[in-house]
C-alpha cells in the first residue's frame, strides 16, 4: 500500500532536531510570546525577503487578522466586498465572512484552478476593497495581471499562501508579492508544524503593528487594549519546530519538484489531465493534481492497486451547508474541477520507485 500522506514517515527526517527543540522550550519556562516565536518570525520574514513576520495561531486566523486590521485602518468597513476564488478550501471564504465582509466569487482559470484575472474586473464594484488570491496546490498565481488590476482600482492584494511555502514567483518568493500574505503551518502543510500554527508576512509595518495587536487582545502595550482583539497567538514550542523545519523548506521544496516532474514527464493517458506548469520554481506542489472525466473510477482503480488518493476537494465552498444562501449560484468551471480533480501522492517520505510504480498504475487504466 502507498499511503497519500505518512506524517510520522515524513517528519523521520526531523525527528531528532525536533524533539531538541522540544526539550529546549520545555526547559526554557516560558511557553507564550518569547524569544522562540520571535526567531521563527524573523528566520521566515528572510526567507520570504519582506521586513514583518507575525507568528499567529492557524492559516485561517492568518486570513482574518490581516482583514481586520484593515478595518481597523479605516481600508475596509463592514459589508465591503472581497474578490477570492470560488474553487477555494473553505477557510479562505471563512475569514472573509468572520470579518463582516462578503465575499465574491470568481471562477477560476480551468488550466491553473487559480483565480482568473480576466474574470476579475468584471465583478469589481464601488464596495470592493481588496482581492484575495489563493495559490492553490501550491502553484502561483498570476501576480504581476492580479496586481496591476489592483493599481486600477485602488484595491488591497492579500493572498492566502497556505500551500504555497517556498513558491517563486519572476524571481522572489512568495510571502513579499502583494500587500500581505497569510499562510498556515497545519502539519500537512509543506512547512508544518506538530499543531496548529500560522503567520503573516508584509513590508507594511503599519499594519504589521495592527495585526501583533489584534492577535493578542487587541492589545498595544501590557494591559492597554487599543482594539477588541482576538487571542490567535504563534506559541514557542511550534515556533521552535517550524524553525527546524524551515531550514529544510527550500531542499524539501526541490524534491517535491522532482517527484513531480517525473509525474508529468511519464504520465501518459488520454483521459488524464495533467497540472499547468509555467515554470517549476512557480509550484511547490503542495498537492500533485491531475482531472479526470472518470475520477471516481480512477480512484477505486488506484485503491485496488495499493494506491492512496484524496480528492481536493469534493464539494465547492457555494455548494456547502454552511453557505446554503449561496445554493442557486452556479459556478460551472469550479463544480467541474470538484467533479474531476483527484490528488496522487507527491510528499517527502515517498521515493522514486513508488512514484514508477503510481505512473505505471495510472497509465494502465
Ligand atoms: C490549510 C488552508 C487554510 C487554513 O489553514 P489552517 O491553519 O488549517 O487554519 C487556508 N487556506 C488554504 C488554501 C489552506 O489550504
Amino acid at each position: 500500500m502507498i499511503p497519500f500522506l505518512d506524517l510520522k514517515k515524513v517528519n523521520k527526517k526531523y525527528q531528532s532536531e525536533i524533539e531538541q527543540a522540544v526539550l529546549r522550550v520545555v526547559r526554557s519556562g516560558w511557553y507564550i510570546l518569547g524569544e522562540e516565536v520571535k526567531q521563527f518570525e524573523n528566520s521566515f520574514a528572510e526567507h520570504c525577503q519582506v521586513k514583518c513576520c507575525i507568528g499567529v495561531g492557524n492559516g485561517l486566523e492568518a486570513i482574518k487578522l490581516i482583514l481586520c486590521a484593515y478595518k481597523e485602518l479605516g481600508v475596509m468597513s463592514e459589508g465591503d466586498e472581497v474578490i477570492v476564488p470560488a474553487n477555494t478550501y473553505i477557510a479562505t471564504i471563512l475569514a472573509i465572512t468572520e470579518s463582516g465582509l462578503t465575499p465574491v466569487l470568481v471562477e477560476p482559470d480551468i488550466r491553473t484552478y487559480n483565480l482568473d484575472p480576466k474574470k476579475i474586473e468584471e465583478k469589481i464594484t464601488s464596495k470592493t476593497k481588496a482581492i484575495l488570491p489563493v495559490h492553490l496546490y501550491g502553484l502561483c498565481c498570476p501576480m504581476d495581471e492580479i496586481n496591476k488590476i489592483a493599481q486600477k482600482y485602488n484595491l488591497k492584494v492579500i493572498d492566502d499562501a497556505a500551500q504555497a511555502h517556498g513558491a517563486v514567483y519572476n524571481g522572489f518568493p512568495i510571502g513579499g508579492l502583494c500587500d500581505a500574505t497569510a499562510f498556515s503551518f497545519y502539519p500537512t502543510k509543506n512547512l508544518g508544524a506538530l499543531g496548529d500554527a500560522g503567520a503573516i508576512t508584509t513590508n507594511d509595518k503599519q499594519l504589521a503593528e495592527v495585526i501583533r495587536a489584534l492577535a493578542n487582545y487587541g492589545t498595544e502595550a501590557k494591559y492597554i487594549n487599543k482594539y477588541k482583539g482576538i487571542n490567535s497567538r504563534l506559541d514557542e514550542m511550534q515556533a521552535a519546530i517550524l524553525a527546524v523545519r524551515l531550514k529544510y523548506l527550500k531542499d524539501d521544496t526541490i524534491y517535491r519538484q522532482e517527484l513531480a516532474s517525473k509525474y508529468l514527464n511519464e504520465i501518459v493517458n488520454n483521459h488524464i489531465v495533467l497540472p499547468f506548469v509555467r515554470v517549476i520554481e512557480e509550484h511547490t506542489f503542495h498537492m500533485f493534481v491531475i482531472r479526470c472525466q472518470k475520477r471516481n473510477e480512477l480512484q477505486k482503480y488506484l485503491l485496488e492497486q495499493g494506491i492512496q488518493t484524496q480528492v481536493h476537494y469534493p464539494i465547492p465552498p457555494h455548494k456547502q451547508e454552511a453557505y446554503k444562501e449561496w445554493s442557486n449560484l452556479s459556478f460551472p468551471i469550479t463544480e467541474r474541477i470538484h467533479d474531476e480533480v483527484l490528488s496522487l501522492p507527491l510528499n517527502t517520505a515517498l521515493n522514486f520507485s513508488e512514484i514508477t510504480e503510481i505512473i505505471d498504475c495510472v497509465n494502465k487504466f
